[in-house]
């Protein structure tokens, strides 16, 4: 599974907002006519050149049907080498896995396009990577094996948070860790259990700091080739985010997306929204005890390392 391509890796100023007045001066009626359109056009480029070749073949997902796939309902595109037993099963799959995801938000605010494969060349040809399935440009690219419940709901949880705290937003404030981990949580996906973490950690010994699944970059260095030590950015993401989950409720949750929307910073965001009293047992905070109801607590090597965590400077780390 590789759901990382909502972010990317690359040379993306530290100060975002400041290159994109530049280049889209606010000022005159001109200028305010095209900025709404040339902000698009600019988010887009710079989207695919950081993405690479995958990203400038995803290109595609902005018009799946040009590129030959029908479209089979409003939105959802199926390759046409997919057999009509398959087209039905993937329909009933695809409805499961938008359910369990409007589930866990309360309801959906996105709509993305979805675009499913019938073969891994399909795949590629529209920009995936991994094996199973991607999350960009608006859209839901599913491989052969992703065409399931879990999958769908995983990228469907990528496309609805960018749609409630705002894609840039997304890309600059939201930790990979947290992405992902709502994601594996809200999927229930069954190859991420507690028992796999454990044992794929030493019972919580041998944990990355979630500093170090902050960004792209290091969440794929943690997961391995082939997705190797998945275990440890998927399985400890995963476990992190279900205890604070716990503790913050679907209200904490939502608690969270709107601060987030407003600027707010994660980590303080992330604080506050697990109520008092019932924090998760795994977690510990750095955020001073004078911003939230939480502050910092001791717990074992593992608990600090994962309390390590810093808020991402922009998705040139990502
Ligand atoms: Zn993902």
């Amino acid at each position: 599974m590789f759901h990382v391509e909502h972010g990317a890796p690359g040379g993306v100023p530290a100060t975002p907002g400041a290159a994109w007045r530049r280049v889209i001066p606010g000022a005159g009626p001109a200028a305010r006519l095209v900025a709404p359109q040339a902000r698009a056009v600019l988010l887009l480029a710079v989207v695919l050149l950081l993405a690479g070749c995958a990203g400038i073949r995803s290109v595609r997902l902005l018009g799946p049907g040009a590129s030959g796939l029908e479209r089979v309902r409003p939105g959802v595109y199926v390759d046409p080498a997919m057999a009509a037993p398959q087209r039905d099963a993937f329909a009933a799959d695809l409805d499961a896995g938008r359910r369990r995801a409007a589930d866990f938000y309360g309801g959906l605010v996105s709509s993305p396009t979805v675009v499913a494969c019938a073969s891994m060349a399909c795949y590629r040809r529209f920009g995936g990577v991994g094996r199973k399935g991607v999350c960009r440009n608006g859209a839901i690219l599913l491989s052969p094996d992703g065409l399931t419940p879990v999958i769908v709901a995983h990228e469907w949880s990528h496309a609805e948070l960018a749609a409630r705290v705002g894609q840039l937003r997304t890309w600059w404030r939201v930790p990979q860790w947290f992405d992902e981990g709502i994601a594996v949580l809200l999927s229930r996906d069954p190859e991420y259990t507690e028992e796999a973490w454990e044992t794929a950690t030493d019972n919580g010994a041998n944990v990355p700091a979630l500093s170090e699944l902050e960004s792209l970059r290091g969440w794929l260095r943690v997961t391995g080739k082939d997705g190797k030590t998945k275990q440890l950015s998927y399985g400890t993401a995963r476990h992190e985010v279900a205890a604070w989950h716990r503790a913050a409720g679907p209200d904490g949750f939502r608690q969270l997306i709107a601060n987030l929307r407003n600027g707010g910073d994660f980590l303080e965001s992330y604080a506050r929204a697990a109520k008092p009293g019932n924090r998760p047992a795994c977690s510990t905070w750095n955020v001073p005890a004078e911003t939230g109801p939480v502050g910092a607590r001791d717990g074992s090597a593992a608990q600090r390392r994962i309390g390590d965590a810093k808020p991402p400077r922009g998705p040139g780390g990502r």
